[in-house]
């Protein structure tokens, strides 16, 4: 135990009540549970204070952040309506919903990687769930807002044509204008791309004697994109209307993408699952990798149990009691999160529902 006692976890000061102070006062091994020393330390005169690190990080009250979340809760809010919901003391009570004619059920799903995604993630929800509809919801890291390699993105073209094809490979896939009702296809440097579509300023420019800027080095265009021609390009509908490989591939498939509010863990259930995990780790640490990972998979399962194989060969899914209770949970702050209330607000929205577990006296509080 390396730990100073004044910045010993719960846990810690359990395994050092267990393992040192019992055997050493009373020559047995201890055996005393978490729940029992948290009251121990209530009554000795500790108070459990929730460090806000945890879940916070800085910039989440920015308000481009606080905007998408809340963009994002409403949205989140309109897909709800065509997903189960569960209820019962053990979650165990499935509620389906009456759906509309032609209106496919949606099932929540999570993942990061593209060819996990097609190869793996997409089918895979296909065959568990046919005939629903899958939301994919992935953290805002900026390899999850990757393009494809043939992506339009102004920003992997030059100026002028000659290099745009590598081996004679065109670099990009062709991009698209209309000319009247006619679409136009192009593969061209920006300049040409711009020229062909009546764009691009260069002679009004030179007209005035003056050099119209390749790159403005600004990272947002001004208002009407005149700033520089790879600002201009940007702007063009082929190359605003290119998705991130990632959303491309679910809606190709047919399913709904998106993307978590930044700073806003509290409603990610795969968060709440890894935290869940993570505590029990903590209360079975033995200091020693290899049993942790013998053990990972074990602690995983309590928290999310796996299908128990009978007798007879046929599999049983114990009720995923803690993962229900997690997306619950999530779900009353994206509920609280789309009514654009205050973090203080909506922290006491949540409480209130949750407030079961505060009623047995002499509790503190657990970690949310
Ligand atoms: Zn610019």
């Amino acid at each position: 135990m390396t730990t100073k006692p004044e910045k010993r976890s719960i846990q810690e000061l359990a395994i050092r009540v267990n393992m040192v102070i019992i055997p050493q006062a009373l020559g047995v091994p201890g055996n005393i549970s978490m729940s029992v020393l948290r009251n121990y330390m209530h009554e000795w005169g500790f108070m459990y204070r929730r460090h806000k690190k945890d879940i916070y990080f800085d910039g989440h009250e920015r308000l481009d952040v606080v905007a998408y979340r809340q963009e994002w809760a409403y949205e989140m809010m309109k897909l709800k309506k065509f997903m189960d919901n569960y209820e019962g003391e053990e979650e165990d009570v499935v509620v389906s919903l009456e759906l509309p004619d032609g209106a496919p059920k949606i099932v929540m799903n999570s993942d990061n990687l593209h060819k996990q995604l097609i190869d793996d993630a997409i089918p895979l929800f296909e065959n568990l769930h046919p005939g629903c509809q899958a939301v994919f919801l992935f953290d805002q890291s900026s390899n999850h807002h990757a393009y494809a390699s043939d992506a339009l993105v102004a920003s992997r073209l030059i100026l002028s044509d000659k290099d745009l094809f590598a081996d004679k490979e065109p670099i990009m896939k062709e991009g698209w204008y209309m000319d009247g009702n006619k679409r136009v296809w192009t593969a061209l440097g920006v300049q040409s791309i711009l020229e062909g579509r009546s764009l691009g300023l260069w002679d009004k420019y030179k007209k005035e004697g003056k050099y119209w800027k390749t790159k403005c080095g600004e990272k947002e265009p001004n208002d009407d994109a005149t700033c520089c021609p790879f600002h201009m390009l940007e702007a063009q509908p082929d190359f605003k209307e290119q998705k991130c490989k990632l959303p491309e591939a679910v809606e190709d498939a047919g399913h709904i993408c998106m993307f978590y509010p930044k700073y806003y863990c509290e409603t990610n259930w795969i968060e709440r699952y890894w935290g869940g995990a993570k505590a029990i780790s903590r209360q079975e640490c033995n200091y020693s990798f290899a049993s942790l990972r013998n053990n990972l998979p074990s602690f995983l399962n309590r928290i999310s149990p796996a299908p128990i194989e009978l007798e007879d060969g046929s599999a049983f899914q114990p009720t995923p009691t803690k993962i229900r209770q997690f997306y619950k949970r999530c779900w009353r702050y994206i509920e609280a999160y789309s009514e654009l209330k205050d973090e203080k607000e909506n922290h006491e929205l949540v409480a209130k529902f949750t407030s079961r577990r505060f009623l047995s006296h002499r509790r503190t509080g657990v970690h949310d």
